[in-house]
C-alpha cells in the first residue's frame, strides 16, 4: 500500500516544519522540506545552490524550473510515489501545484493542511526563530525556547542561529509573496476538497491533534499513524 501523500501550507512562521516533523514520526512517511534542499545546496556551492542563492537571499522564491529539478530528483532517489510525503513549502506557485498534479495523476495528493495564522502573529514567531545552521539538522528553536546550552542546537551540537531571511524587512516581503503567489493555493485545493484548515495559533502539540483529527475523520490515517 502507498503511504499518505500530504502538502503542508501556510504563511512563513505558521509552524508547517514542526508539524511535518511531528507526522513524519507519526505516519514513517519522509518530511520533504525544499526550503531546506535549497539550504543545503546553497551550503555545498552546488551548481543549484549558485543558481538559488540569490533569490534565496533576497526573500523571493527561487525559479519554478529549478525548484521542479530538486523536486524530480527527490521523486525518484527518495521513492516518493510509493513512499507518500510530507511536502513543507512546496508547492508555493500554482504552475508548481500543476506540475505536481501531473506527476501524481491520476489520484494527486491526498490533502492539503492550511496552516492559518494571523500576519501580526508570524511577524513575531519568524523575529523571534532561531534555527540549527547544520543543513542536516535544521531543528528550530526560539528566543522563548532556546537550546538548553545556549546557542547550540541540542540534537547535533552545531550554532543556533537567526536566519538571514527572518530578518523584519525580509520577512514583510516573503508574507507579500506568499499572499500573491501561494495563497491561491488555498482555493484551489478547495476546490478539490482536499483542504484542511487547522487553526495555527495554538500550541504545535494542539495543531498536530487537531490535523490528525481531520486525517482520521477523512479516513486518510488511522490511529496507529498507519496511512
Ligand atoms: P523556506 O525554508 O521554506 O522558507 O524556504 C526558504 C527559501 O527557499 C524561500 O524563501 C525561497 O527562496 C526558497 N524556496 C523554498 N521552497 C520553494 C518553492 N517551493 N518555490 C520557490 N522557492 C522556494
Amino acid at each position: 500500500m502507498r503511504g499518505l501523500r500530504l502538502l503542508i501550507i501556510g504563511k512563513q512562521g505558521s509552524g508547517k516544519g514542526t508539524l511535518c516533523v511531528q507526522f513524519a514520526q507519526h505516519f514513517g512517511v519522509p518530511h520533504i522540506s525544499t526550503g531546506d534542499a535549497f539550504r543545503a545546496a546553497v551550503a555545498e556551492s552546488s551548481e543549484r545552490g549558485i543558481r538559488a542563492k540569490a533569490f534565496m537571499e533576497s526573500g523571493q522564491l527561487v525559479p519554478d524550473d529549478l525548484v521542479m529539478e530538486i523536486v524530480d530528483e527527490l521523486f525518484v532517489r527518495e521513492s516518493l510515489r510509493e513512499r507518500g510525503f510530507l511536502f513543507d513549502g512546496f508547492p508555493r506557485t500554482v504552475h508548481q501545484a500543476d506540475l505536481l498534479d501531473a506527476t501524481l495523476a491520476p489520484e494527486g495528493v491526498d490533502a492539503v493542511i492550511d496552516l492559518e495564522v494571523s500576519t501580526e502573529v508570524v511577524v513575531a514567531r519568524l523575529a523571534s526563530r532561531r534555527v540549527c545552521s547544520n543543513p542536516n539538522c535544521g531543528a528550530i528553536y526560539s528566543l522563548k525556547s532556546p537550546p538548553k546550552s545556549p546557542w547550540n542546537c541540542d540534537l547535533c551540537g552545531s550554532p543556533v542561529v537567526q536566519r538571514d531571511d527572518d530578518r523584519e524587512e525580509m520577512i514583510r516581503r516573503r508574507l507579500d509573496d506568499y499572499e500573491a503567489m501561494t495563497a491561491p493555493l488555498v482555493d484551489r485545493y478547495e476546490a478539490l476538497g482536499k483542504l484542511i484548515r487547522v487553526d495555527a495559533a495554538l500550541s504545535p502539540d494542539e495543531v498536530f491533534s487537531r490535523a490528525l483529527a481531520e486525517l482520521l475523520t477523512r479516513r486518510l490515517a488511522n490511529e496507529t499513524g498507519e496511512a
